[in-house]
Parts: C-alpha cells; structure tokens; sequence
C-alpha cells in the first residue's frame, strides 16, 4: 500500500479525480500530528505509540515529528520496524508472552523495557535478559488485569495477572536487581475515565503488597477515537484524572507515567472511502469493503457511525436517513456490518460511503479473502 505521490484537498477531491473502484485509505498527516501533541502536552508523563494500530510508515514518521518518542512494540518485526525508523525512540517490548528466539532478537537489537503476566514468562526473561546494559537498568513490569470497566473491547481475557500474582512477579523483579514497574491496559475505546482510576488504585494496592515502589507506571492504552456522532472523546478528562488518581494514591512517591493510545492517536487521522456496488430489491447495501477488510473491527467493538455519502461528483447525498443492512463484498455472510448504519434516502449505486475515524486496526488486519482487499493510501490536507 504506497502512498499516492499526490496531497489531494480532502476525500471529495480524491473521489473526484480518482473515482476510486477499489477502497481506499485516506490519511491526513496534519490531524495525526495535532492528536499527537494534545497527548503530549496533556497527558502527565511519556507518551509512547502502540505500533501494532497502525505500524504504516506515514504514521510513524507523522508521529516522530511531532515529538513522539517512545513506541510499544510487540513483535521482532515491530522492534525493527522503530530502529530502523526512530533510532532514538524507546522501545517497549509489551507482548506478556514471547518465543525465547524472539527474547534473543529483542536482547541483541538492545530492548531495556519489557512486561510480563506469568511466573513461566518471567523465569525465562531471567534467564535470557541481563539486569543492566551498560549502566541502565532493564525494567520488566509486570501487567496485571481486573473484571473489565467501561471499555469496549476486553484484552483481560488474554493478559494480566491477577493483582496478587503481580505483586509476587513485582517483588521477584526487585530481588531480582531488574527495575520494577507495573502496567495495565484497560481494554480498548474507554470513554469513561473510571477504567483508568480504578487500575491506578489497585496499582498501588500491588506496590503495597510486594513491598516495592514501581518506577514507572504504565497506563496501557485505551484512549477512545471518535466512533459514533455526539461522542467526542474527552482525552482532557481522561488525562486529568490519571494525574489526579496517581498523585491522590501514590502522594510525593508516585511512579512516572507512561501511555501506550494506539486508536486514540492514529484513529481520527484516517477515513475509510468505500463505494456502493449494488442495492438489492429490499434495500440492503453492498459495499466494496467489509469485515474481512477495512472494517474488521466494527463486529468487535461496534459501529462507526460518522459515515458520509458522496456522489461520484463528490456531492454530499442529503436525502431523510434511514437504517440499512450493510453488508460487505465477499460471499461470506459473516461480512455483514453490526445491526444497522443510517444512510440517506437518495444513495444510489455507484455512491461513495466514507467512514471517519478508521484509521486503527483497519490498514493493517485487511485480508485478501474471496480476492477483494485491493485497499490503496491517499493523503490528504483535511478529512471533510
Ligand atoms: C493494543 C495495545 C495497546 C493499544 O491499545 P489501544 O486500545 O489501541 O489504545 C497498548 N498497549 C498494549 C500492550 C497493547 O497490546
């Protein structure tokens, strides 16, 4: 997927001029590089990238100049990814599990930060992982979970310890000689600040357990984009009470803060053009692109309801709206968007669907299923 050597005026203009047949992926450099500054001067500590929303090369060069300067990195292929990118940035190496070929790789190419949920996992960073590199400390922070709170997605099902396993993991670390710290992540597209405060909490409740003050904490990712009209996100809020919980648990002694926002960084930084192939006799919509491509995620964490319909003029369809199935355009009948998604009364066949705020989780898990996926880049001055 090569970036267009065009900057067009907006996604109309690239419709326009391009009257694209297959989906394409409209990125707005200025939007990603705005995002990254309000977390930056907002939130209360390092800001880091989680690489696997949107690993595209345009994104990571956006964000590093924007002053981002710490990635999260799950797989060797991530980690060279930033080296080879943003030689000066950190490189957390968050995937709780990993093979001892990928330990060596990361022990090789210098990775100092790295977390972990198991006894299993944590004997063998002990035992490939050496406690220093040169005179700076590796830090290894145990991540621990609790029942999910206002998230849309849950990844606890999959990784955290339970916070008394953390704290055993915490104080190994220590005794260890290896820096320790904690992290958590509390479940993808929270709106409600509550997720994070109640993990800032049990964080200290870890500390207390094992006896050790954690370094550094890290408040995961989470940080909502902007899915569904009339709920903008409120990073303000989100930001001011991670601070305000921290600094009330933790008083004069609290750890240094770190984020991880995947979606709520690159999200809003993308549109998504789709184009109607065909309406069948009911009314039912098929797009060109779908759950095996662009929209992956929709069945998991629910619509994007920021949609526009253009003509192949690039006009605006304003007709009353009106619910729709909207289905995808492979022959699998799982391709089929959540419930219903509103759509003006006047699209016709031939019409361009543009999804706001698809830039996560989308460019990258777009399959080639039943060979749709032909999925381009185009970038562009604004997104409307
Ligand atoms: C996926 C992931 C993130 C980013 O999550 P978002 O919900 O996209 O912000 C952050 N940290 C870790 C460890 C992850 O696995």
């Amino acid at each position: 997927m090569g970036q267009q050597k065009t900057v067009w005026d907006n996604p109309a203009d690239v419709i326009r001029h391009l009257a694209p047949e297959h989906p394409v992926m409209v990125f707005a450099p200025t939007v990603l590089q705005d995002r990254a500054r309000q977390f930056i001067q907002g939130f209360p500590g390092l800001v880091t990238y989680a690489v696997k929303s949107n690993p595209d090369e345009a994104v990571i060069q956006n964000l590093v100049t924007a002053g981002i300067q710490g990635f999260d990195v799950a797989s060797p292929f991530e980690i060279d990814l930033i080296g080879r990118m943003a030689p000066h940035a950190a490189r957390h190496y968050h995937n709780p599990v990993r093979g001892r070929s990928e330990i060596a790789h990361a022990v090789s190419v210098g990775i100092t930060s790295w977390s972990v949920d198991s006894k299993s996992e944590l004997d063998k960073l002990f035992e490939q992982v050496p406690a220093k590199v040169g005179d700076k400390g590796v830090e290894i922070s145990p991540r621990f979970k609790l029942p999910v709170l206002g998230a849309a997605y849950d990844f606890g099902s999959k990784f955290g310890a339970s916070p008394e396993l953390a704290a055993e993991l915490l104080a190994e670390v220590a005794r260890r000689g290896y820096v320790p710290s904690l992290t958590f992540h509390p479940g993808t597209q929270c709106t409600d600040p509550i997720a994070w405060e109640s993990y800032i909490r049990v964080a200290k409740d870890i500390c207390d357990m094992a006896g050790v003050a954690a370094v550094r904490l890290n408040v995961g990712g989470g940080f909502p984009s902007h899915r569904v009209i009339g709920v903008e996100p409120d990073l303000a809020s989100i930001f001011q009470e991670i601070g305000d919980t921290a600094t009330e648990m933790f008083g004069d002694n609290a750890p240094a803060l770190v984020c991880e926002p995947g979606r709520g960084l690159c999200a809003d930084a993308y549109a998504l053009i789709t184009r109607i192939k065909g309406i069948r006799d009911g009314g039912d919509v098929f797009l060109n692109d779908g759950v095996y491509g662009g929209l992956a995620e929709l069945p998991i964490v629910g619509n994007i309801d920021r949609i526009e319909v253009l003509s192949p003029e690039g006009t605006p369809r304003t007709g009353e709206t009106h619910g729709r199935v909207i289905f995808g355009p492979t022959c699998d009948s799982v391709d089929r968007l959540p419930g219903e998604l509103g759509l003006p009364d006047d699209a016709v066949e031939g019409d361009y669907v543009i999804f706001h705020g698809a830039g996560a989780y989308s460019t990258v898990t777009n399959t080639r299923f039943n060979g749709f996926g032909a999925v381009t880049n185009a970038t562009v001055m604004q997104l409307s």
